[in-house]
């Protein structure tokens, strides 16, 4: 493993220009953020709420902070104020407290919804038939300060690229459907992010636009 900038660089280097790099620095330290963030990094992935709110305070207020984890509905109130984008909103219920704690802090909270693909029981998310449904309600809509920016997806965890890469294309049909059906006139449905250290290229390939790499940049994770 290389230095965090010469991992970020090669990483970098291999993207089009028009797909985000979420950093994922979860369990990292804020020197090795840091290390990033000195190179040019500006969005940075947690997925856990406690460590998110000590990072924020004590790093430069110009970092993009991403939630990429699993939200309960209870602890949105910790990082409304600042979140720049949500990737794991897995259901109704915690769009709706987005939406209260975005009135209560007078900003939109810009959300992704999970598209749910893996073959594991335990992946949350929306099927494509109810994310369908969802937005046939038109009950998102009276959600005055949430922006459905886009959609998020893990693919399933196999070694089958094959697999993989068609997990990676059916969500990417999904979201330029969505995308066309339900968000014509408004335009802030840009995002698709999918991609993680293992399958990025092969995400960006298959139409993700924002990938979630963690240890090709930051090394293991060590729990
Ligand atoms: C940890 C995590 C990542 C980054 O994983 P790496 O394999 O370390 O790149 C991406 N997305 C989510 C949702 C994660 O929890």
């Amino acid at each position: 493993m290389g230095s965090v900038a010469d991992n970020l660089n090669n990483v970098i280097q291999l993207l089009p220009q028009e797909v985000t790099l979420v950093a994922v620095s979860k369990t990292k330290s804020e020197e090795m953020i840091m290390d990033a963030y000195n190179v040019g990094q500006r969005d940075f992935g947690e997925n856990k709420v406690q460590d998110l709110v000590q990072k924020y305070e004590h790093l430069p207020k110009d970092i993009k902070w991403h939630f990429i984890g699993h939200l309960q509905t209870n602890k949105v109130k910790y990082i409304a104020p600042f979140i720049h984008l949500l990737h794991g909103v897995d259901t109704e219920k915690l769009l709706v407290q987005i939406d209260k704690e975005g009135i209560k802090n007078s900003r939109s909270i810009n959300c992704l919804l999970q598209v749910h693909i893996a073959q594991e029981e335990t992946k949350f998310g929306f099927s494509d038939e109810e994310l369908i449904a969802f937005l046939e309600s038109d009950r998102w809509k009276q959600l005055t300060h949430v922006n459905i920016v886009g959609l998020m997806a893990m693919a399933s965890h196999t070694s089958d690229l094959v697999q993989i890469a068609d997990e990676f294309r059916s969500v990417s049909d999904l979201f330029f459907k969505v995308k066309q059906c339900y968000f014509q006139e408004n335009k802030i449905f840009t995002v698709l992010s999918m991609g993680m250290s293992g399958d990025y290229m092969l995400a960006v390939a298959n139409g993700s636009n924002m990938i979630r790499v963690g240890s090709s940049i930051f090394g293991d994770r060590i729990y």
